[in-house]
């Protein structure tokens, strides 16, 4: 005679053990079941029927003894292999049905059709046409909970029967139904044992057992009688089982990217579900990407307005002044001697005199405070400072000392407001100039700045006749390559120290002021991301919370999806999906947030500078942030046992 389709042998089940006492449930069961049989396995309660159910349905594997399915022991089988004899082999029917009460009964009926791969439209035709076999046509996108128990019973018939259901494992399946129904669920296992299904109900009941064409009585863990094989079964030959199903499933090879889209929704569900605590945990991370983007953006954008505003005076610029101390021992000056020797220093590009002080400036009957400064005529080349109206004075006007100034735009505004300035006499300390040009101011937008509370006039022309005083205060060295700053200045120091044979003298530039400037907002960009990642992993705490909770709360679901067929993958790339899922919807939403709270500081003037990278770097921090803190709980999750799972709340 041709391989039984299950064969026990000797096989024992014990529980417990470590802790608890091991209690040995099943002594040592043997049976043999061909394909095609209706058997009941009947007994009282706690004899171990449900053991053996789950022993026969590979959800748990017994302590000793051999099982044989078509010929294979199924001991030598790895995980992924049960889950696929599960999924093709198997349809469970439960005495509490175990559907999934967040998806609808067509849903539930799909499920073990998706962990087989099988295209959407397909499996949506086949739910909807098992349903309505079974008279649930009308109740399709009801939820478990709002069908009565003999409905939620024929769904769960209709789950079994997705994927064939070959060998149905029925578990008291009238056990928690009303006669009628229990009546209604009977005559459908009859009529799937008549149409070949091998079916094994298990059942306290006599006179529902006696429905079936064997029975197998189970007494205190022991089989204690069998009405013997049914020679009648409806299929006779069990050669080539295991290889029909092999070939049946292998021509449905599950797709990535139809998994991923089935976790998706699945994980939307469930996120949709509970949105409100969703929401709470997801604090943490929308909190997170909003700061990071908000923080850079509003380091980013100070750092440059200071870079703005230091190589506004030309960042390549070296200045060169009078040392303060030695001043004082014997009257350290830088001469115009010293300049015009400075300019023969190769890469020395100009060299601009500076003479400074206040001047009172009166205009009419106005007086007005203000920086005076003598310059050369290479001022709006050295300084980048444009002439914003009329124009600069020339190395004429030097040579001449003509009395000719150009304001800064707070002085126009102080003295003439709405008059044009150009052409006007003023009086410089009492000294008759004309104003010839207002410079460009170097405020942000209106003349508030204080480097536009000045006026520059001739070098020659301040020295002479305002301030009485021929030495510079400082002279602007500008370069004609920046990137020879520091040997260029190295040659002037050598130079004025050879001129002056002490350094009576000292010299400072820019770039390596806008250098420190740059690292001290270097390091407060740092500091502020560093705020920022501290809150992305406490979101991230949040959501392994959340995922730890749902895993818990979810066992008996976890459960039901293996007991159809998942493999631990499918379990841990479901909760993976939700984790990655939750945070993806926080990152975008405090990306949104961030964006919002920053336009909000850009009306108030702060200069925000937002950064793509900075926006897509804290977005993928919160995806991995998910991936990561998801990871253990998703895995604990997949590790389950399916027996355990099942019987979990
Ligand atoms: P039946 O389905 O025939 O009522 P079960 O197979 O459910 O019986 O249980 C048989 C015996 O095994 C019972 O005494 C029960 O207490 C025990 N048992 C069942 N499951 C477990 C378990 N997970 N841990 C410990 N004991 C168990
Ligand atoms: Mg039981």
């Amino acid at each position: 005679m041709s391989t039984p389709l299950i064969e026990l042998d000797a096989i024992r089940k014990a529980y417990g053990g470590g802790d608890a006492p091991e209690v040995e449930v099943l002594h040592g069961v043997s049976l043999t079941i061909h394909a095609g049989e209706f058997v009941a396995i009947v007994g009282s309660s706690g004899s171990g029927k449900s053991t053996l159910m789950h022993l026969l349905g590979c959800l748990d594997r017994p302590t000793s003894g051999q099982y044989r399915f078509c010929g294979v022991d199924v001991a030598g089988l790895d995980a992924d292999e049960l889950a696929w004899l599960r999924r093709e082999a198997f349809g469970f029917v439960f005495q509490g049905y175990h559907l999934i009460a967040t998806e609808s009964a067509r849903e539930n009926v799909e499920v073990p059709a998706i962990y087989a791969g099988m295209p959407a439209a397909e499996r949506e035709a086949r739910a909807t046409a098992l349903l309505s076999r079974l008279g649930l046509s009308a109740r399709h996108d009801y939820r478990p909970n709002q069908l009565s128990g003999g409905q939620q019973q024929r769904v769960s018939i209709a789950r079994a029967l997705m994927n064939g259901g070959r060998i149905i494992l029925a578990d008291e399946p009238t056990g928690a139904l009303d006669s009628q129904s229990g009546i209604e669920v009977m005559a459908l296992l009859d009529e799937l044992a008549a149409a070949g299904h091998t079916l094994i109900l298990i059942t306290h009941d006599r006179a529902v057992a006696a429905r079936a064409r064997r029975v197998i009585e189970v007494r205190d863990g022991r089989v204690v009688a069998d009405s013997g094989p049914d020679a009648s079964r409806a299929d006779g030959s069990d050669s080539g089982w295991l290889e029909q199903m092999a070939d049946g499933s292998r021509t449905r090879a599950a797709t990535l990217a139809g998994d991923m889209r089935e976790a998706c929704r699945a994980a939307w569900r469930v996120m949709w579900i509970n949105r409100f605590r969703t929401a709470l945990t997801l604090l943490g991370i929308v909190i997170g990407v909003a700061s990071v983007i908000v923080m850079l953006a509003v380091g980013q954008g100070s750092k440059q307005r200071v870079l703005e505003q230091l190589s506004a005076f030309g960042a390549n610029n070296i200045y060169l002044g009078p040392n303060g101390d030695s001043a004082r021992q014997n009257g350290g000056r830088v001469t115009l001697e010293d300049a015009a020797a400075i300019r023969t220093v190769p890469n020395v590009a100009l060299v601009m005199p500076y003479l400074e002080g206040q001047v009172v400036i009166r205009y009419g009957n106005l007086d007005y405070r203000a920086e005076g400064g003598g310059v050369s005529s290479e001022f709006p080349q050295a300084l980048n400072w444009k002439t914003a109206r009329g124009m600069f004075f020339s190395a004429e006007d030097e040579r001449t000392m003509a009395k000719v100034v150009v304001i800064g735009e707070r002085v126009r505004d102080a003295l003439f407001k709405d008059d044009d300035p150009l052409g006007r006499r003023v009086l410089l300390d009492k000294v008759p100039f004309q104003v010839i040009g207002v410079l460009a101011s170097k405020g942000a937008q209106s003349g508030d700045s204080d480097e536009d509370n000045r006026v520059v006039l001739p070098f020659s022309t301040a020295s002479s006749r305002l301030y009485g005083n021929p030495y510079p205060s400082w002279l602007t060295i500008g370069l004609a390559d920046g990137a020879k700053l520091q040997e260029t200045e190295a040659a002037i120091d050598a130079l004025m120290l050879e001129r002056h044979r002490q350094r009576d003298f000292r010299m400072f530039n820019a770039a390596s002021r806008i250098a420190a400037q740059a690292a001290t907002s270097d390091t407060l960009s740092l500091l502020l991301a560093l705020i920022a990642a501290v809150s992305l992993l406490v979101g991230g705490i949040g959501v392994m919370n959340i995922m730890l909770m749902t895993v818990r709360e979810r066992t008996r679901e976890i459960g039901i999806r293996m007991a159809t067929g998942a493999r631990q993958r499918d379990i841990l790339r479901q909760f993976l999906t939700e984790a990655v899922l939750v945070s993806l919807v926080g990152g975008l939403a405090g990306v949104l947030i961030g964006l919002l709270v920053g336009g909000v500081l850009v009306l108030f003037g702060l200069p925000l500078i937002f950064s793509v990278t900075a926006m897509v770097g804290a977005f993928a921090c919160a995806l991995l942030t998910g991936l990561v803190f998801g990871y253990m709980p998703a895995r604990q999750a997949a590790r389950l046992d399916p027996v355990v799972a099942l019987a979990g709340e």
